[in-house]
């Protein structure tokens, strides 16, 4: 078990620009005041009465490569574990930490253009193209706009001074124009109604906020398709990123997933870029794809709405890929945790003859095609109901709860009573860690959450 003082060995404990607003804020709320040193991150106290408090040095946690994982909130935390003591804990809270979250750095810059790109599943979404500008910590070129209902919202058009957010890791985004600065005879942005990629009708689905290209062969979405298929979070196959897959689209090499285990290597090595040694490593990573898990291969077929968790889910109630596609839209419905919509998705997906076609071609390239290999893991966390909150380095959000629930345990949206455990990553919402910490719910970090996954006991 994990105090809150020490958030496991991955992260390094570093001095940074101190947030003195938060320090005030913790000074103001034991009705005292604050001295500020030269070095702020050094000599920060907070005086209560005669009383003077050394506050550990705010942390910002970093992960493996150095990078600020949680730039946004910092902990500001009473050192002494016997003023901690003295201090004590509110209802909410205990009253010797604070959590300030600082607001996510906007920049202006000028949007050059809205661009629409086309993802695995058609999905068209708009983006800025922005003159280049550094925020949070990042320089960004290109931001999301969600949306065609985003745009006209916010209604920001190509001229523009735009006023754009990051926070943390999070997607930049383009809060909005800046109106004074826009120069006059800006017409307002139109949302494409053709694929910029293949030409076809972009449509709308009625109710949805997303338009879609909805030509199964338009080459955008091929090549998405065929990158997320060998992400990491699906078949993993080194060296087929998405530069690699829209070169071998544009040769002709490949134009569906199932091509990837017919791939004509002397053709390939004949690229520029690729030598002997990067071909073998290639064929090697595709020959070990094969052997993946049924539920990464789910995932990596881009059936819409199928994520890592469902299709987690759907590998261990059926046991192997051939009683998915059998099975009728009911059946996969009244599975736990598979909803209606997947369920439709799901029975449309195989329905296409296209799409059964790659199917076959992966069962004949000699691809897992059967549940995982322990169907029955062991019941670990029956009973046991436990919370994730923050970032994980091992698991997503979708696996981590997946890994509970494959275990027997419950995965519930809030701290109780009731909660075995609260997992704690980089970046944990406050008001989970503040009830668990109340409550006197353990708290684990990465290490203990794997061994109460493995053991069904608290580290
Ligand atoms: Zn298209």
């Amino acid at each position: 078990m994990v105090g809150l003082g020490n958030p496991g060995p991955r992260y390094a404990k570093t001095r940074h620009n101190v947030g003195a607003d938060a320090v005030a804020l913790l000074a103001e709320r034991h009705g005292g005041h604050l001295r500020q040193g030269k070095e702020l991150a050094l000599e920060t106290e907070v005086r209560v009465g005669d009383k003077r408090l050394a506050l550990a040095f705010p942390q910002t946690y970093m992960n493996e490569s150095g990078r600020s994982v949680a730039r946004l909130v910092r902990r500001f935390k009473v050192d002494d574990l016997a003023q901690r003591r003295e201090l004590g804990a509110t209802s909410h809270a205990p009253r010797w930490a604070i959590a300030y979250k600082f607001p996510p750095e906007e920049k202006t810059t000028l949007l050059k253009d809205i661009m629409v790109s086309i993802g695995r599943t058609g999905k068209a979404t708009p983006f800025a193209v922005l003159e280049p500008v550094v925020v949070g910590g990042a320089r960004v070129g290109l931001a999301t706009l969600h949306n065609q209902d985003q745009v006209r919202l916010k209604d920001v058009r190509p001229g523009d001074t735009v006023v754009v957010r990051r926070a943390g890791d999070v997607i930049p985004e383009v809060r909005g124009p800046v109106l004074s600065l826009r120069p006059p005879g800006l017409v307002p942005w139109v949302f494409p109604d053709k694929c910029p990629i293949c030409g076809s009708p972009l449509q709308r689905l009625k109710g949805e906020a997303d338009t879609y290209c909805i030509n199964v062969d338009c080459p955008g979405q091929q090549v998405q398709r065929i990158t997320h298929f060998a992400s990491r979070g699906a078949m993993d196959i080194e060296g087929l990123g998405e530069r690699t897959v829209g070169l071998f689209c544009e040769e002709g090499i490949l134009s569906d997933v199932a091509d990837i285990y017919s791939l004509d290597f002397d053709r390939v090595r004949k690229l520029e870029g690729f030598a002997d040694l990067s071909v073998a490593n290639l064929a090697r990573a595709i020959e070990a794809s094969k052997s993946r898990p049924l539920a990464n291969l789910l995932v990596g077929l881009s059936v819409r709405h199928l994520g890592a968790n469902t299709s987690q889910i759907l590998a261990r109630s059926f046991g192997n890929l051939d009683r998915i596609m059998e099975a009728s839209e009911e059946e996969i419905a009244g599975v736990e945790g598979i909803g209606p919509v997947i369920a439709a998705s799901i029975k449309k997906f195989f329905s296409l003859p296209r799409n059964r076609q790659v199917v076959e071609r992966l069962r004949s390239a000699g691809l897992n095609f059967e549940g995982p290999r322990q169907p029955s893991l062991a019941q670990t966390l029956a009973g046991k109901s436990v919370i994730v909150t923050g970032t994980l380095q091992r698991w997503s959000r979708e696996q981590a709860e997946a890994a509970i629930k494959a275990r027997g345990g419950k995965a519930p949206g809030s701290v109780s009573q009731k909660t075995t455990a609260l997992v704690v990553g980089a970046d944990p919402g406050g008001a989970k860690l503040a009830k668990a910490t109340e409550l006197g719910v353990p708290v684990l970090d990465e290490e203990g959450f794997q061994h109460l996954l493995e053991t069904g006991e608290l580290p």
